[in-house]
């Protein structure tokens, strides 16, 4: 293939080329390149298909890729001779292009890069790009014959090695510093342009010749004859591309399903329902029906028969709930019914007497039939109010101590339900810190570009015997009416700073721990001492602390929060201002007090990057925050698109939010991260 023809009267013919294809032919390189690097990034996230699936496809993208370029590059070549091309050669064509990135990417992927792994990855690319471009050359069939120039041949391959290798040195080390979407685009471009330059390289090295002069009539230009071909791969690429939309946007879906949906009824869960009506004002009814002892059921059947429960009282539910109301299953053994509907209260009260009436007729489950107890509380209001606060109103009636579990309705009557809520937290917390009911989770806090976990805030949890799970947002401002709050706090500054401890000792990287600090209490010297002695019994750093103070809590005394903010950031704790811009006064106070931190509100980032108004606010709060030297935290970010939109705007920016993880155990949260720690670009 290399060798000149020995005899002397041969004719070289002299190609052309159609300028408006060979630009089409890199475009269809860098969009490939584009196509497969999104594809392979869906490998580092997580996902309802398995990293091979990904891997597969991105393969199969830049395989394409690189076959279409090359054929779309022969139809710009023209010779005054017929060419046509061999169907079956040309199709084996594709597999080298497709085998060489599956090995790339595998390498790509690795977690420890080093220049060893790119060298492969450039390795690995330029070959397959090679192969695939010669094996493409062989499949065309010409009344003439060719040679190659051995030097240009040579230097083709190489420019496809150091190409594709700068393309993946690119890809992997900038990624930390600039937005993701300029690296993805960038790399593209440079794997298009390897693909390409390789292509018209490897061209220029080919001489074409023909042993008589061709004649006049022969003489105008052919291009390769190939629409079979050219319709092919554009169907190709379409297939793939809708394929690749198709699957991205069923695990955006399962992700979703799995955050904010009950698995066993298919109802929205607690999350949803939180998500729903957090500060949602609305005038209408809420109902909670409350299965009793479904524990019993559970020890003395199994865990499936227990399911069974849940799932035939959930379709009673469905089957008899008014059309205006939504259900939501929270917390195990317990439904939610809402309406938004202002006179409905009559009917969804009608309804859940139906339910609860079907339900005393006793159930058939496995072959036996029971009669489980339920209780339904239900609290209405004809004017807009928080519905957070008909929810807790139906808790105070579960709390209460008349209820006989008896398939009754009871209405919440603020003359006898709300005291005993507030009565019945205030009795019970004692017991809560002493038996562990009260536990504390951790939810992460993630460097978006360096991917690291920037540190972990400690949220407390109640699971109450009696009324399961009962948020923090209920009982934590019932404490701090009370003043016991100040103990709770203690507990939580003791119990974090031996969790802290114990990680230091498993080797657990955490970096920073916040803890929230409620209104009054930052002010009082009995705190100072709290964390002092804490951090001196169990042997810890105080840089390893951070406190999290709201600005409703400092704005009544700016004086004396001032100086005890001063007086930690002195010994080393961080202080962070939480859920700025839900308060007041704001920016004012960023500038007085010394503090370290702000922490974004989830409500500046819920309508990111779609309202052009939020996303222009959330920038100038940031812009200014930075200005004023002060770190970053976005609460709440709960989509990829959010997290894009901080990511390109932010220079260190931290996110704290169910997009990269819910609270978590203390157990969990090590196993996040090390799990974190093995797949570093999630
Ligand atoms: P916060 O300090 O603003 O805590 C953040 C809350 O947002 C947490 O709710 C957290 O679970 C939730 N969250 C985090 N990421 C997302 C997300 O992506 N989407 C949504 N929808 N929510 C997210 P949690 O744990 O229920 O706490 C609620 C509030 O209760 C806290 O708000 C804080 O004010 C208070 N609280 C929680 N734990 C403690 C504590 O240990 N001490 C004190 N004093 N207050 C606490
Ligand atoms: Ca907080
Ligand atoms: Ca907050």
């Amino acid at each position: 293939m290399f060798s000149i023809p020995e005899y002397q009267d041969f004719y070289i013919l002299q190609g052309e080329y159609s300028v408006k294809l060979i630009v089409l032919s890199v475009i269809v390189a860098c969009c490939a390149s584009y196509a497969a690097l999104f594809m392979n990034q869906r490998i580092q996230q997580d996902s309802f298909f398995t990293k091979s699936f990904w891997l597969f496809l991105s393969s199969l993208a830049m395989g394409l890729g690189i076959w279409s370029m090359h054929f779309i590059g022969m139809s710009a070549f023209m010779l005054p001779i017929l060419m046509k091309y061999d169907l079956f050669l040309t199709l084996l064509s594709i597999l080298p292009a497709i085998i060489a990135s599956y090995a790339a990417f595998h390498f790509a992927n690795k977690t420890n890069q080093s220049h060893t792994s790119y060298l492969m990855v450039g390795l690995f690319m330029g070959i397959g790009i090679s192969s695939m471009h010669y094996l493409g050359m062989s499949a065309m069939k010409l009344e003439a014959r060719y040679y190659y120039k051995p030097w240009i041949f040579i230097f083709s391959i190489l420019i496809a090695v150091v190409v594709s290798y700068i393309a993946m040195y690119v890809f992997s080390t900038l990624k930390k510093y600039t937005s993701n979407q300029f690296i993805k685009l960038t790399t593209a471009v440079i794997l298009g342009l390897a693909i390409s330059s390789m292509h018209y390289i490897g061209m220029a090295s080919v001489v074409f010749y023909v042993d008589e002069p061709v004649t006049v009539m022969n003489h105008s230009m052919h291009h390769m004859d190939m629409p079979l071909l050219i319709i092919m791969i554009t169907i190709g690429i379409f297939a793939l591309f809708i394929f690749a939309a198709a699957t991205s946007s069923l695990d955006r879906y399962v992700e979703y399903r799995l955050n904010y949906f009950d698995s066993l009824t298919l109802f929205p869960n607690q999350r949803q329902f939180e998500k729903g009506v957090n500060n949602l004002k609305s005038a209408g009814t809420v109902a909670i029906i409350h299965i009793h002892e479904l524990e019993n059921w559970i020890s003395r059947y199994g865990y499936s028969f227990g399911d069974k429960i849940i799932k035939a009282v959930g379709d009673t539910i469905n089957e008899n709930k008014t059309d205006s109301s939504k259900i939501f299953r929270i917390d195990g053994n317990r439904f939610v019914i809402f309406s938004p509907e202002e006179h409905h209260t009559e009917r969804v009260k009608e309804s859940v007497e139906d339910i609860l009436s079907t339900l005393t007729n006793s159930l058939t489950i496995d072959d036996y039939a029971i009669v489980v107890e339920m209780v339904c509380a239900i609290s209405s209001s004809s004017e807009k109010t928080n519905v957070l606060e008909l929810f807790s109103n139906c808790m105070a009636v579960l709390l209460h101590s008349s209820i006989r579990y008896k398939h009754e309705v009871i209405e919440y009557n603020p003359q006898i339900h709300t005291y005993n809520l507030e009565r019945q937290i205030e009795e019970d917390i004692e017991r809560a810190m002493k038996e562990n009911e009260l536990f504390i989770v951790y939810q992460p806090k993630v460097d978006v570009h360096s991917k690291k976990v920037a540190g972990v805030e400690a949220l407390v949890r109640w699971q109450h015997p009696k009324l399961g799970n009962i948020s923090p947002a209920v009982f934590i401002p019932v404490l701090e009416k009370s003043g016991k709050i100040f103990e709770v706090t203690n507990w939580i500054i003791d119990r974090v700073c031996q969790q802290i401890s114990q990680w230091k000792q498993e080797n657990v990287p955490f970096e920073l721990v916040a803890v929230n600090i409620p209104g009054s209490y930052m002010t009082s010297p009995k705190l100072y001492n709290v964390i002092n002695v804490s951090l001196e019994h169990y042997q810890i750093d105080s840089r390893q602390i951070e406190l999290e103070i709201t600005e409703t809590s400092v704005v009544h005394d700016m004086k004396n929060a001032i100086t005890a903010i001063e007086q930690f950031r002195k010994m080393g704790i961080s202080v962070a201002l939480d859920d700025f811009g839900t308060g007041l006064s704001s920016l004012s106070y960023l500038k007085q007090m010394p503090i370290s931190t702000i922490k974004i509100d989830k409500s500046f980032v819920d309508d990111v990057p779609y309202s052009e108004k939020d996303s222009a606010v959330l920038s100038a709060i940031i812009t200014l925050s930075q200005s004023l030297n002060l770190k970053v935290v976005i609460e709440g970010v709960e989509t990829k698109e959010q997290v894009n939109f901080i990511g390109s705007m932010v220079q260190t920016p931290i996110i704290q939010g169910y997009y990269f993880s819910p609270p978590l155990s203390s157990k969990d949260l090590a196993n996040w991260i090390s799990e974190r720690a093995q797949v570093p670009n999630r």
